[in-house]
């Protein structure tokens, strides 16, 4: 089957405005902007472009948000692939799409590659006995790291690549001349929940008896994703209530019912607890 590994997306329309919070991460990434903006400054002077970046955090967060955004700051195109789409394979299959990847994209320089879910192929190597054969994935994964290895720093192609789980990933990724960058993006806290929710009621109809600040109190623990499903869901639930705004209630009703998700989640993830 011909399943999608990357899309490439020329007009990225995602810039920094719309990633709310995460100002050190932000501010980390906007290096990245710059050398994509004008590589010739650095290269002049003998500077080696980083060839990559892992982004690191909880699910939801806005890593793939803020890597979407490098490019549309740069105003480059923005590749993508998601480490779970390699996890079954047939052989050689995964070694060959990440080779296509590449090529694509050293065609397309300056550009970003963006790999979500590093660790489904990055898992460190010969570390998973209960799982059989792991060929096929230590495959893509050496196939990665001779891509990233293969190519001229300043050729213009910058990898970004998110996970929520560094700490499995083999050491040969985050090597000199890979992911030598760490950027952490971390859950938000009140102020920058606060200014989440701004960004995601911009296109609602709120009513005036809702305070952003108030909101932004009853969500500890709540991610960028979780925020904006909160505002999508207050809005359906006042249309269900036939309302001609969003209200206060139907905000609170929505972070009920996000926060029974989450907990629903956090069973079946953690079924001894
Ligand atoms: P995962 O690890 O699950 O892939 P992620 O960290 O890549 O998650 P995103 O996919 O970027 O998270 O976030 C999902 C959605 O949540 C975004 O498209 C956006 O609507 C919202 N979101 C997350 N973080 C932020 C943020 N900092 N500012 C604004 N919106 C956010």
């Amino acid at each position: 089957s011909q399943a999608k590994v990357f899309d490439k997306d020329s007009h990225v329309s995602t810039t920094f405005k719309d990633v709310a919070g995460l100002a050190e991460a932000k501010q980390e990434i906007e290096e990245i902007v710059e050398f994509l903006r004008n590589p010739g400054r650095y290269t002049k002077l003998g500077g080696k472009i980083p060839k990559g970046a892992l982004l690191v955090g909880p699910p939801g967060t806005g890593k793939t948000l803020l890597a979407r955004a490098v490019a549309g700051e740069a105003n480059v195109p923005f590749f993508s692939m998601s480490g779970s789409d390699f996890v079954e394979m047939f052989v050689g299959v995964g070694a060959s799409r990440v080779r296509d990847l590449f090529k694509q994209a050293k065609e397309k320089a300056p550009c970003i590659v963006f790999i979500d879910e590093i660790d489904a192929i990055g898992r460190a190597r010969g570390r998973n006995p209960n799982m059989g054969s792991n060929d096929e994935r230590e495959n893509t994964l050496n196939q990665l790291l001779t891509e990233m290895d293969g190519f001229d720093t300043n050729s213009g192609v910058i990898i970004l690549a998110a996970t929520n789980r560094a700490d499995i990933l083999d050491r040969a990724l985050m090597r000199a001349g890979r992911f030598d960058r760490q950027i952490h993006v971390e859950l938000p806290d009140i102020n920058e929940r606060g200014e989440i929710f701004q960004v995601h009621l911009k296109p609602l109809r709120k009513g005036e008896d809702v305070d952003v600040s108030f909101l932004a109190k009853q969500t500890p623990g709540f991610s960028g994703a979780d925020i904006a499903n909160v505002c999508n869901e207050a809005a359906l639930i006042a249309a269900r209530r036939k309302k001609e705004t969003v209200q206060k209630q139907d905000f609170l009703d929505a972070v009920d019912r996000i926060i029974g998700g989450l907990e629903k989640k956090n069973k079946i993830i953690s079924p001894s607890e």
